[in-house]
């Protein structure tokens, strides 16, 4: 299958570099020093495996089309990226396995047949070329919002064959919610006290906050019709147990001053809410105080500090 990995970064070089090795025709786009490292020495995964491997990269989006384009920017520069590769977007798969609501609305909007998708693998670019697969997890992909299609069939068959574990849902967005319910609540409240996702679990006035965060998503999720796979509560005890020893990803973009996915997270469970006359007081007070810790953190890194 010829795949493009559109923002390679992270999670989206971690992907690609396992499709190339199992034999997949890969290309990663992302930014100029990564790219350069990969086409120079090749893609180094460290961690869950230790391998060395050969695989394209460009800066820019080539004019010849794919047979799918796996969208792995952060949330906030889908629109731009979608935008950049719109001449190659339309009529073609896109599959989004970004964090947080409204990716693949945005692959809709370009012209693109959506797939959605979430992942709990884990890993951060250590430096330009070398990825670090910390956690090994697993992907659900469905056709968006819901149903079924044997091209998504393929698409999972592909990913076992490169050794992610994949499962199809018939009801991705339902997955999608979950995930960023309790995205929602472990994010924000390990991102304002600084602490590892345990110290949430081991906390009784952290965990009943994050609770009445979880309920707060719920309640607005059914009230716009989604239906879960797995209800949110127990994703949420689940993936506290799981990630005990990990910062989450919001305050780890904190620490290097750079943007959060708050708006996509917590931001669209308060607007979606809206549109369904249901306040979401938890939501709205952990975004706004996302924002704050945001420019503070940007104001130290532009002082030096
Ligand atoms: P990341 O390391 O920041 O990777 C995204 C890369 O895409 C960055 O290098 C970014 O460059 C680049 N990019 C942005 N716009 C681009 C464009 N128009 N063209 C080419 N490259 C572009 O982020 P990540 O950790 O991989 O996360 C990506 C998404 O996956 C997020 O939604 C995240 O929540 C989700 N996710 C991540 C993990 C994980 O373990 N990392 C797990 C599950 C889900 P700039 O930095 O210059 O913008």
């Amino acid at each position: 299958m010829k795949i493009y990995i559109l923002g390679a970064g992270a999670i989206g070089s971690l992907f690609g570099g396992l499709l190339a090795e199992s034999g997949e025709d890969v290309l990663l786009i992302g930014r100029k020093e990564h790219i350069d490292a990969v086409n120079k020495r090749g893609l180094i995964i460290k961690g869950i495996i230790n391998e060395t491997i050969k695989v394209r990269g460009t800066t820019s989006v080539p004019k010849e089309k794919p047979d799918l384009i796996i969208l792995a920017t952060k949330a906030y520069s889908t629109e731009t990226a979608l935008k950049e590769a719109s001449g190659i977007v339309k009529d073609t798969w896109v599959l989004s396995i970004q964090n947080g609501i409204g990716n693949e609305e945005k692959i809709i909007r370009f012209g693109g047949k959506a797939i959605g998708g979430i992942t709990t693998n884990g890993a951060i670019l250590e430096e330009p070329g070398v990825i670090n697969w910390k956690g090994k997890g697993i992907t659900v992909v469905g056709l968006y919002p819901s149903g079924e299609d044997p091209f998504v069939e393929k698409v999972a068959r592909t990913f076992r064959k490169a050794g992610l574990e994949t499962h199809v849902s018939r009801n991705i967005v339902g997955w999608i919610w979950a995930k960023t319910i309790v995205n929602s609540a472990i994010n924000p409240i390990g991102t304002l006290l600084e602490v590892k996702n345990g110290a949430i679990e081991d906390n009784e006035y952290l965990m009943s906050i994050a609770m009445e965060v979880v309920k707060e998503g719920c309640r607005i999720a059914l009230q716009n019709g989604i239906e879960f796979e797995v209800p949110p509560m127990e994703l949420l005890f689940q993936t506290l147990k799981e990630t005990r020893d990990n910062y989450n990803s919001m305050l780890q973009d904190i620490r290097k001053g750079k943007m959060t996915e708050i708006d996509y997270i917590n931001g669209k469970i308060v607007e979606y809410g809206k549109a369904v006359n249901l306040e979401a007081p938890m939501n709205s007070l952990l975004w706004a105080l996302i924002k704050a810790k945001e420019e503070m953190s940007k104001n130290v890194r532009e002082q030096g500090g």
